[in-house]
């Protein structure tokens, strides 16, 4: 049977969404800020949120930084917000790979950028991979044979702008030649914007990591483990780090697939912002399954609450 959800409705008593949950997550791109620009009211809402003591937890989906390095990111916008409070999903693989007491004898194989690499070096975890595979070639030619290294335990892909046939090749043989290897992925969102291109992002659809995932799934004929959104990993994870009740959460994200569904799986509020990727007349087109709660059009939409 499918069960299915009232429509979402509009954002009418936000007081009432505030009082009734201790914590708020908050997805990135498209919430807090779009590319490198913080989107309208964001910091004076956190305050208002903050004060009211509320717990404020940052989930992006976004890779190709590490939690440090989001951290200068909030800093540089003028958010004050702790590096504590931010859960990337190159955070995620790491974490997982730590709650799974992954070898630190064995390696991960990362397809993807920095910020992955900085995540597994925290975490003391060995790779190979990454940016440096970028300028790599390899030539099929009668008599090649590609080594790899058989200690690699794990595969790691997420968003890769140095992405190429050699990675493809190379992840692929870790996978198939070892069944004991992992396949996980930071995420798979299908398009995206980047953070450096916000001005014209919104025309243009660019591949996600979601298309280097499917590469290695084409080739491998297997599906990854996703520990970013909508996947449970990362809300269970801080559920259990915060010690907070999935219901005394309110996902706040700008996209169905991966923010609203994440929250939905984790059996907590939901509300969708319309400042990112997400139109009202594509959350109710008819084609759309997945509704929020509550929508509203940015954030500080809090800000304009009606007395009760
Ligand atoms: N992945 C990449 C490479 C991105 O550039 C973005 C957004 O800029 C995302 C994922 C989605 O990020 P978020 O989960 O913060 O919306
Ligand atoms: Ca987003």
């Amino acid at each position: 049977t499918t069960r299915t959800r009232a429509s979402a409705q509009p954002l009418e008593n936000a007081s009432e969404l505030i009082a009734s949950v201790e914590t708020f997550i908050f997805d990135c791109d498209g919430v807090i800020w779009k590319g490198d620009k913080l989107i309208d009211g964001v910091p004076e809402t956190l305050d208002m949120l903050r004060s009211k003591g509320k717990r404020l937890v940052f989930v992006t989906n976004n890779s190709t930084k590490s939690r440090k390095q989001y951290g200068k990111k909030f800093e540089t916008l003028g958010l004050n917000v702790n590096e504590e409070e931010i859960f990337a999903s190159s955070f995620a693989a790491a974490a997982y790979l730590k709650s799974i007491n992954f070898p630190k004898d064995k390696k991960v194989y990362v397809i993807g950028e920095d910020g992955i690499l900085k995540e597994l070096e925290l975490a003391g975890f060995q790779y190979l991979g990454g940016p440096e595979d970028g300028g790599k070639k390899i030539e099929l030619k009668p008599g090649f044979l590609m080594e790899h290294d058989k200690d690699v335990g794990a595969v790691v892909v997420g968003f890769d702008r140095y992405f190429n046939y050699y990675k493809v090749q190379y992840g692929t043989l870790c996978i198939r030649e070892n069944p004991g290897c992992l396949f996980i992925a930071t995420n798979r969102d299908a398009v995206t914007h980047l953070t450096d291109a916000q001005e014209w992002a919104g025309q243009y659809l660019i591949s996600g990591g979601g298309s280097m995932v499917g590469a290695i799934c084409g080739s491998t004929q297997r599906e990854p483990l996703v520990v970013g959104k909508p996947s449970t990993f990362m809300m269970d994870y801080l559920a259990n780090k915060f010690g907070i009740l999935k219901s005394q959460i309110c996902m706040v994200g700008d996209r169905l697939d991966t923010d609203i569904l994440f929250g939905q799986n984790g059996g907590c509020k939901t509300l969708l912002v319309l400042s990112g990727v997400t139109s009202l007349s594509m959350l109710q087109s008819p084609s759309n399954s997945i509704q929020p709660d509550f929508y509203t059009n940015k954030i500080s939409d809090f800000l304009s609450i009606k007395a009760a």
